[in-house]
C-alpha cells in the first residue's frame, strides 16, 4: 500500500515541489543540527523526522534527549528560590 515516489523524477520541476502530501511540517520547531526554524518535517509513511535545511534525519532518541535536557532546566527552575 506504500506509494513511494521515485527519487529520480523525470518531469521538469522547479525548486519548490508543488504538493508534498507525504510530509508534514512542524512550524516553530528548530533543527537540532543546523539551528534553522520551520524546517523540520515528518514523513508520514515511516514517521521519520528530517530537516529540510541540512537534510539530516532527526531520531526519536534525539527528540527525547532534548526534551530531557529542557525538563531538567524546568525542574531546576521550579525548585529554585524565588528572586526579587
Ligand atoms: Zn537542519
Amino acid at each position: 500500500m506504500k506509494d513511494t515516489p521515485a527519487p529520480e523524477d523525470t518531469t521538469m520541476t522547479t525548486q519548490q515541489p508543488a504538493t508534498k502530501t507525504v510530509q508534514r511540517g512542524f512550524p516553530g520547531l528548530q533543527c537540532f543540527h543546523c539551528g534553522h526554524s520551520d524546517c523540520v518535517s515528518l514523513k508520514l509513511e515511516d514517521l521519520a523526522l528530517s530537516c529540510g535545511e541540512c537534510d539530516v534525519e532527526i531520531t526519536r532518541e534525539e527528540v527525547d534527549e532534548h526534551l530531557a535536557r529542557w525538563q531538567a532546566v524546568s525542574r531546576w527552575l521550579d525548585a529554585a528560590p524565588p528572586t526579587q
